[in-house]
């Protein structure tokens, strides 16, 4: 066969073009459809040409892999909700982890260099840490585990020993220290067994809420493995080493900029135990007062200014074109609206930006918290529609599981209107007194369905 070899590196070299323009596209919400193309077809050439190198074997095996996890990645992606978002891509995320693990293995297996096996062991850890710690995220995300932080006494004492353990058996592979008695071949699994326990254990005291800065930090971990792997390689391979290195870093700032919208350090994230229990010493006062459509669309009618805050519940009831037709209907009225974004309203970043943006709500009325939140003040209703730990008050309460989170300040406005279907917690697990203060009314019901009455109730107005 002709050895068509020669054009895998220019191949490489056009697709890492391809990478960096995806992404620059993918950072802005109108163009990020066409960003996820560009990497997309990025990755499917560099995948093609790979079958091109030299001395590459077992070529019917890794097509059927590619066919059986395409298929699934396939019927999965298209079949999940837009709410279950999240743990697909903890799940994803998780399995690209343990694919780089896999590849360490397979050089450690061969014949590395003490530089080729040193790269190997670092990248199989990261890789294994975030595989074994997005399963968690997945269970936890999926509930098929408890959401809560899972704490005991001791648990970062074992936790430093696991990764110390782990680190020293994976020099073991590379230095084969005479001294200590174990057989060669015994290195590698012991490494892996302790990298994806501790993998686990650094996961299992991260509470539900800080899940998607850990599922970023993750995919942050991903990259760097997948990097770390092309260059373990006897001859580095480029595509992967940009691959990895632009997921690395694009996972590193969005870890760093969701940590800093909810006010939390890593550390603070990672040994904080968030979510375990509420000693803010906060008494919610009052009851919920009920309010009917009617009722709050005459509210409605009468505003100059009226600022929704979607979250989580508005993703659920599939509420958003009910809200655009609302938002018109105001608008038609002379009355202001402005939406108040959150940066971790409902279940992945920008869950809001993009559900708003295939309604064909205009950017121009989207604001974030700091932009939005001295406007409340001078607000007549605030319309939260299934929002929740994103507007509670409670986050400002020291002790309390989400102090320190910046929140909208929603309470501040004239009006508050939540729509919600009932007593339901936030994804925090506590209680919300905003629901009870004397400027809150509840509308219950499904937002899709509430909305929906808002609507023709200001239509008879
Ligand atoms: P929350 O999850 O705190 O609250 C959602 C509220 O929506 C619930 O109180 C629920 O009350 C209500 N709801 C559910 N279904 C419906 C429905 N069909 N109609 C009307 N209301 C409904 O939402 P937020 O967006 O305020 O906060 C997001 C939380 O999720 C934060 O704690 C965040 O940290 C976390 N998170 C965010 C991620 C992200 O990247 N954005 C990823 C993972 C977690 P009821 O049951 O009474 O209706």
């Amino acid at each position: 066969m002709t050895d068509l070899s020669f054009f895998i590196e220019p191949v490489y070299i056009a697709t890492i073009f391809f990478f960096i323009v995806g992404l620059q596209r993918m950072s802005h919400p109108l163009t990020a459809r066409t960003g996820i193309v560009w990497a997309g077809a990025a990755m499917f050439i560099a995948t093609i040409v790979t079958f091109f190198m030299p001395n590459l074997t077992n070529l019917a095996l890794i097509a059927i892999a590619i066919v059986i996890g395409g298929g699934f990645g396939y019927i999965a992606a298209k079949r999940v909700a837009m709410t279950d978002m999240p743990q697909m891509i903890a799940l994803y995320n998780g399995m690209g982890g343990g694919a780089a693990a896999c590849i360490s293995a397979v050089v450690l297996l061969g014949t590395p260099t003490e530089v080729t096996g040193s790269l190997a062991v670092v990248g199989g850890l990261i890789g294994a840490v975030s595989f074994s710690g997005s399963i968690i995220a997945f269970l936890k995300l999926q509930g098929w585990m408890p959401a809560r932080a899972i704490s005991f006494t001791g648990q970062q004492v074992l936790n430093l020993l696991i990764f110390l353990l782990a680190a020293i058996s994976g020099a073991c592979i590379i230095i084969q220290p005479a001294f200590i008695p174990l057989a060669v071949s015994m290195y590698l699994p012991l490494f892996f067994v302790l990298a994806l326990g501790f993998g686990l254990l650094m996961t299992l005291p991260i509470g539900g809420a800080d899940m998607p800065v850990v599922i970023s930090m993750y995919n942050a971990f991903t990259g760097l493995a997948v990097a770390l792997d092309g260059f373990s390689f006897a001859s580095p391979n480029y595509a992967m080493i940009v691959a990895g290195v632009i997921v690395g870093a694009a996972g590193s700032i969005l870890t760093l900029q969701m940590a800093k919208a909810m006010n939390r350090s890593l550390t603070n994230v990672f040994f904080g135990a968030f979510g375990a229990k509420d000693e803010s010493g906060g008494e919610v006062k009052g009851s919920m007062k009920a309010i009917e459509a009617d009722d709050a669309a005459i509210l409605l009618a009468y505003a100059t200014k009226v600022i929704i805050a979607p979250g989580y519940g508005m993703a659920v009831a599939q509420a958003q074109q009910k809200v655009k037709e609302l938002t018109d209907l105001l608008g038609k009225k002379d009355i202001t609206v402005k939406f108040a974004i959150h940066p971790v309203a409902g279940r992945m970043p920008g869950h809001m930006n993009v559900l708003l943006a295939e309604a064909g709500v205009s950017y121009d009325q989207l604001f974030d918290r700091d932009e939005i939140n001295p406007e409340f003040p001078a607000t007549d209703v605030v319309l939260v529609i299934g929002a929740n730990d994103t507007v509670n008050p409670a986050a400002h309460r020291q002790g309390s599981p989400l102090f320190g989170m910046p929140v909208l300040d929603v309470e501040q406005a004239k009006n508050v209107i939540v729509l919600k279907r009932g007593q339901g917690r936030g994804f925090a697990g506590i209680e919300n007194d905003l629901f009870y203060r004397d400027n809150t009314k509840m509308l219950y019901g499904d937002a899709q369905e509430t909305v929906g009455k808002l609507v023709q109730a200001l239509k008879k107005l």
